[in-house]
């Protein structure tokens, strides 16, 4: 029986159809692999056994997915009972964690608005100069769970080890954030540029309501003016262990319980508003980012960096970059490097050749309309 169910590999086989056919099997295959791994801890097994990559890998991966019960259970509706527990999926470790395939054990699963795959991404950093071929300056490669804003620093670190740093560091909204504007000003003397995340709240999204930037932040005062002129309590300083201190800034509840413009400042029924601030110096970058951002000057500064779609999707389309050719992810970058050689190696010989650059196509019917 136990050879009939793993002759195949699982890609090659089919699973059960149904709900309860599926859970039982599930419960199995539990049960076979604690019993693989109990014969394995056996003391009359050789040592060397344990210490197998793949048996290690199988321990972790049905922690992960299985619990061993005491007492045995009945199955998901399935006949029989079962001392092994197949978890929940809201049991599982958090997806940046959980091993995802034994075949590659850096793969991380990952969903991105309709996309979803299992593996890596890859962030290509190149030049932006109008009069010289757009070079890929460096290449970070990520298991794919990893966020775009964790990748910043990392980025602007490898260039400035290489003495490649930019003045100005174009980017899209998920590598920008106020404390990352601060950081590529302070760290490296790097322009972070692109835009940051939109302002949170209904009130900016209410005609004449009362959001975040129609507040006079005194920072000496440690205080905040609001639109009809109240000030606030002086603010007290929050602690989060994952980031940076944060201020909490409130108004006093018999001022806007009084107030006659509380229908566009606040939708709680009885408090007062409330302000979230961040340390002065990320406020204060936040702030000019967005601002900057606004103008056309910022957005045709933006512009720049529209480039770097073209070269994405270069290396998707010419040299097959959604795929990995490799395991693991040390391979999967050196896969990523080769090509962005090879990109640069094309675009420096059309650069020699004096082949243009190639423009945004647009279509025949939007030429009309120029
Ligand atoms: S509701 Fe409070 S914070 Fe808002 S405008 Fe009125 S007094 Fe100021």
């Amino acid at each position: 029986m136990t050879y009939d169910r793993y002759q195949h590999r699982s890609d090659q086989g089919r699973f059960p159809k149904g709900h309860e056919a599926r859970a039982h099997y599930a419960h199995t295959v539990g049960e076979d692999g604690f019993y693989l791994l109990e014969q394995l801890a056996a003391p009359t097994t050789p040592a060397h056994l344990r210490e197998l990559a793949s048996v290690k890998t199988l321990t972790v991966i049905w922690a992960q997915q299985y619990e061993r019960l005491t007492e045995p259970l009945p199955t998901d509706g399935a006949a029989g009972r079962s001392a092994v527990r197949w978890k929940e999926l809201k049991e599982l470790p958090r997806a940046a964690t959980q091993l995802e395939s034994p075949y590659d054990l850096d793969a991380r699963y990952r969903t991105k608005q309709a996309l979803h795959w299992l593996g890596y991404l890859v962030h290509y950093t190149e030049t932006c100069d109008r009069h010289k071929p757009a070079l890929i300056t460096h290449v970070h490669t990520t298991p794919a769970t990893v966020h775009d804003s964790q990748c910043t620093a990392l980025i602007q670190d490898a260039l400035v080890q290489r003495q490649l740093p930019p003045r100005e560091h174009i980017v899209d909204a998920g590598y920008i954030d106020a404390e990352l504007l601060v950081h590529s000003r302070r760290e490296h003397a790097i322009t972070l540029v692109g835009p940051p995340r939109p302002k949170a709240g209904w009130q900016t999204k209410v005609p004449g309501a009362y959001s975040h930037d129609q507040f006079f932040v005194d920072w000496e005062r440690q205080q905040v003016r609001c639109p009809g002129g109240k000030w606030s309590l002086p603010w007290r300083e929050r602690r989060d262990p994952s980031r940076d201190p944060w201020f909490a800034a409130h108004f006093r509840t018999q001022d806007c319980a009084a107030c006659p413009a509380r229908h566009l400042c606040t939708r709680s029924p009885h408090q007062a508003r409330f302000l979230k601030l961040l340390p002065r110096a990320q406020h204060e970058a936040l702030q000019t980012a967005r601002a900057t951002q606004a103008t056309a000057a910022g957005q045709k500064r933006y512009a720049r960096r529209a480039g770097i779609e073209g070269t994405i999707s270069q290396s998707v389309r010419a040299f097959g970059a959604r795929r990995s050719r490799y395991r693991g992810l040390p391979k999967t970058h050196l896969q990523h490097v080769l090509t962005a050689v090879a990109i640069n190696v094309r675009r420096i010989i059309a650069w020699f050749d004096k082949v243009p650059k190639a423009t945004t196509r647009t279509s025949h019917f939007a030429a009309l309309a120029a």
